[in-house]
This record gives structure tokens, C-alpha cells and sequence, in this order.
């Protein structure tokens, strides 16, 4: 939990990390539920929840610093699997090509190529990223460029997926590879908001990678 410590503080001071206990009284677990049927996280209440500074996590007023490296680390781990381009999710899109006779199609076998090959760029980044991280740095904009790379690559193979099967993949008809797909193509959008939306993401790279001008500062 990042709580305010510093009232008086700037607002990216003042800020202090804990650990909190699940079990400690007046933390309420809501688990919401999200339009791809599944309810994988929670809104987390902490009503009159009392913390020791045995919990803390860095020093105090360092919260942001300790949220900011726990972010990365999430976007680091989260640049998708194997090395063509999602792995098991990959082979599954050419095997449902094959299904669907579109595989001789060169358009199609195209777009396939650009998958597996944005693929290989990511799991040469997360090689980049990990080296780093065992060397004892932390995750920098590399996190950022791999999850939305990730992305970018979900959202390609789910509208291939669609394109491909139209109808088939909203209604369970026993058919192979068809329904198989609802789960992944709805839950799409939400992997582009989970862990930094695709425009924060962006903003990311373009200020700390590119050294582009910051985005204005309200305060
Ligand atoms: C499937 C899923 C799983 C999640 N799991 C967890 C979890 O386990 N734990 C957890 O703590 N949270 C979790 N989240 C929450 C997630 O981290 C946030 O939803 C996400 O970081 C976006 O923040 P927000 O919802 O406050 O959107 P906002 O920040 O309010 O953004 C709203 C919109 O404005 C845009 N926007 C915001 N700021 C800027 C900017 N500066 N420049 C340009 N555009 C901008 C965003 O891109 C977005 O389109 C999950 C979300 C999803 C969808």
C-alpha cells in the first residue's frame, strides 16, 4: 500500500510503501468482474487498517520511488512468452490458419511473419532487460517497450483470430479452435489497460527513452 505519510509534501513526496498482511482487520477484498466472464483482481478496501513500521517498505517518504521500480519489474515480466511472439498462443493462431485454410494466403502469411518476427525483438529485449537485472539494475523503459510491443502483438493476433473466424469464436458449437478463442480475444482490451495503459506506456518511452520533450505538468 502507498500511503500518504506527508500531507505538506510536493505530490510525489510524502509518500511511504507498506507490506500489509491480507488477514489485518478492515481489509476488504472485492473481486471485480471483468466482460471476459473471469475475475482475476479486486478493488482492495482499507478501512481503519493499522500498519506498524515493520511493514514499511524503503524509507519513509520514498513511496513513489518504491511504487515506480515495483511498476517496472510488473512490465518487465510482462512483454509475453516465448520467442515467437507468445509462444503456445502463436502456434495456436497458425494451427487455427491451417484449420481455416487460410494459411497459403499471402497476406495472411504476412502478418504471421511480422507476429513471429516482433517476437524474436522482444525476447532479445527481455534478454536485455534481465542481463540488467542480474547485474543489479532496475527495469527501465525496456519494460515499457517490451509490454507494449506485447500488446501490440495480442491485439494483431486477435484481430486475425476474429477476421478469421467470425462468428465461430462467440458461439461454443464443439467446432476446434473456434470458441477456444473468447476468452483471449475479450480479454485483449483489458491486457492493453493491466499493468500501464498502451498511452502511458508510450508517454514512458518517449520521455525516458527518446528524451522527447515531458508531457505537460498540470501542477
Ligand atoms: C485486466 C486487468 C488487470 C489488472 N490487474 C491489476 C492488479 O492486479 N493490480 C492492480 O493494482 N491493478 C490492476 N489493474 C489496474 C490497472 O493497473 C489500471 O487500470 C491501469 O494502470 C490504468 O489506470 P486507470 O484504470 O486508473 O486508468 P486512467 O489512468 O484513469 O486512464 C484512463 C485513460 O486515460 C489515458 N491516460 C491516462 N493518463 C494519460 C496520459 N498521461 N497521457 C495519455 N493518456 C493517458 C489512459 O491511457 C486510459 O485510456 C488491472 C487492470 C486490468 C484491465
Amino acid at each position: 500500500m502507498i500511503c500518504r505519510t506527508d500531507p505538506d509534501a510536493p505530490k510525489h513526496r510524502g509518500l511511504t510503501a507498506f507490506v500489509v498482511p491480507m488477514d489485518t482487520p478492515g481489509v476488504e477484498v472485492r473481486p471485480l468482474r471483468q466482460m471476459s466472464g473471469g475475475s482475476s483482481f479486486n478493488e482492495v478496501f482499507f478501512s481503519g487498517v493499522r500498519v506498524s513500521d515493520y511493514g514499511r517498505l524503503g524509507p519513509a517518504g520514498e513511496g513513489w520511488s518504491v511504487a515506480i521500480t515495483t511498476l517496472g519489474f510488473e512490465r518487465a515480466a510482462a512483454s509475453g512468452g516465448g520467442g515467437t511472439g507468445g509462444g503456445d498462443l502463436f502456434d495456436r493462431l497458425v494451427l487455427t490458419a491451417r484449420h481455416v485454410g487460410r494459411d497459403q494466403d499471402p497476406l495472411v502469411r504476412q502478418r504471421l511473419a511480422a507476429i513471429y518476427a516482433g517476437g524474436k525483438v522482444r525476447a532479445l529485449t527481455r534478454r536485455r532487460v534481465t542481463a540488467a537485472l542480474k547485474a543489479g539494475g532496475v527495469p527501465g523503459a525496456e519494460g515499457s517497450i517490451g509490454k507494449l510491443a506485447w500488446t501490440e502483438a495480442m491485439r494483431e493476433m486477435a484481430d486475425l483470430a476474429a477476421e478469421w473466424l467470425g462468428p465461430r469464436f462467440a458461439a461454443d458449437s464443439g467446432e476446434w479452435g473456434t470458441f477456444a478463442w473468447t476468452e483471449f480475444l475479450n480479454g485483449v482490451p483489458g491486457y492493453r489497460v493491466a499493468g500501464g495503459t498502451d498511452e502511458v506506456q508510450r508517454n514512458i518511452i518517449a520521455e525516458r527513452a527518446l528524451g522527447l520533450p515531458r508531457e505537460p505538468r498540470p501542477s
